[in-house]
């Protein structure tokens, strides 16, 4: 079909009026994409007039997927994902005990979306906890269906978790305790290793000069020990010219290739905060990087405006997410901060080669924290900020778009 987006060998092949599915989102969900959607057409129609546009496609999930369908994640939505590659979303509710697993995680899984990218970068005006949030300049690449998230989680007394811990006394050796439930840390070495090509094909891509792989390889020596191993591997095979590891420079000049360090997660949480500028594009596994992402992200102002994406760079899926939740309390109140999914779609602009929209997007977000027109959460920790809506926010940021 001609308006879809498809994979062209390892590019993207965008038409000029895309279809892009989105998810509204469960709680403020509907708040912050009327805001955004109108940022996201106002931008591209600035920047391409009429020859480009996007046709948006809404799909279900969520509570209302529930309350319409039955389902809490309709199978035509998984499929609108897959065949039109690239979407966007609101924030989701996680249904409460019966068993139901996240929907972003089922998501993230059913699709193979396996890198959570998330880029941390601070505002002028933004308020933040830390001295000097302007130092911190991060793009964090997560990987998203291993290790203690991938759900092979059995309960305390389960009749599976007697047989498994049977035969790990029997055939290992390990005595642990009966009263236990059991979760299994799968890291392999081809989900290892995607990651860290996607993360090393984007420090190449936008001149970064690192990659740091971290992980708790001291102590988990076989998962996130050979984690690091992995990187250090595929990068001398795969990059060997355009890489350099840190312990090869020996304090000398990398000569412009990316530097390939690693860091052990706890010293990591420390060092993000004493000295965030010599950390640049960031690969770790799952459990770390949903830590690491939240701690970046309260660095620069928080789950409010911290934008994020769910890809797989093989297919070329994508879904560009909000990164908060629902803040149910605040539903229909036009009153919650839209940034973190305007961001997103920022980011989804950058991901389609419409670097102009994106350019727009940010510019008209930057201008409106100039003239400190916020909405409630930074209001209340800016001096001078004058309060407005959700939808006056998303008014301002359409405005400063054209201040030349
Ligand atoms: P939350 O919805 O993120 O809200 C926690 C608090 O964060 C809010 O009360 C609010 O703080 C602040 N906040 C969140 N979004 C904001 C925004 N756009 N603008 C300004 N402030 C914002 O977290 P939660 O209450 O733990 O979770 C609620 C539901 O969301 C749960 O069902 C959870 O499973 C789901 N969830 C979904 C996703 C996702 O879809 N990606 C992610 C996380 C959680 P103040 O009260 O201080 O104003």
């Amino acid at each position: 079909m001609e308006n879809t987006i498809r994979m062209k060998g390892t590019q993207l092949s965008v038409p000029s009026t895309p279809v892009i599915p989105f998810i509204q989102g469960d709680g403020i969900g509907p708040d912050i994409w009327s805001a955004a959607v109108r940022v996201f057409d106002a931008a591209v129609e600035q920047a391409y007039g009429s020859s480009r546009r996007v046709v948006w496609k809404e799909v279900l999930a969520g509570e209302r997927a529930f309350s319409e369908t039955g389902e809490w994640l309709p199978e035509e939505t998984l499929t609108a994902f897959r065949e039109y590659l690239v979407g966007i979303k609101g924030p989701l509710t996680t249904p409460v005990g019966g068993g139901f697993r996240s929907l972003n995680v089922t998501l993230r899984q059913v699709l193979d979306l396996y890198v959570c990218l998330r880029p941390v970068r601070h505002y002028p005006g933004i308020p933040s906890p830390v001295k000097r949030p302007e130092s911190v300049d991060m793009v964090v690449f997560r990987e998203n269906t291993e290790d203690v998230y991938a759900g092979f989680e059995t309960p305390m007394g389960d009749a599976r978790t007697v047989k498994l811990l049977e035969f790990l006394k029997n055939e290992l050796g390990w005595n642990i305790r009966e009263d236990s439930g059991l979760g299994i840390k799968p890291i392999s070495r081809y989900g290892s290793q995607r990651l860290i090509r996607a993360a090393i094909r984007y420090a190449l891509k936008m001149k970064r000069k690192s990659v740091t792989m971290v992980h708790k390889g001291n102590i988990m020596k076989y998962t996130e020990g050979a984690f690091r191993e992995w990187g250090y591997e595929l990068a001398g095979a795969e990059f060997p010219s355009e890489t350099i590891a840190y312990s090869s420079l020996a304090g000398g000049d990398a000569g412009g290739r990316v530097v390939i360090k690693d860091v052990i997660a706890d010293a990591f949480l420390q060092q993000i905060l004493t000295r965030p500028a010599e950390y640049e594009v960031i690969a770790t596994m799952n459990l770390n990087g949903d830590y690491i992402s939240d701690a970046l992200a309260a660095q620069v102002g928080g789950i409010g405006i911290a934008p994020g994406a769910n890809i797989n760079f093989d297919s070329g899926n994508a879904i560009f997410e909000a990164t908060h939740g629902t803040a149910p309390k605040y539903a229909g109140l036009n009153k919650v901060n839209p940034s973190s999914l305007i961001l997103s779609g920022k980011m989804m602009f950058d991901y389609l080669g419409w670097d102009e929209a994106a350019e727009l997007i940010e510019k008209g977000i930057i201008g409106t924290l100039e003239d400190r027109q916020v909405t409630y959460d930074f209001a209340r920790l800016m001096e001078g900020a004058e309060e407005v809506s959700t939808s006056e926010y998303g008014d301002a940021i359409i405005r400063h778009m054209d201040n030349k």
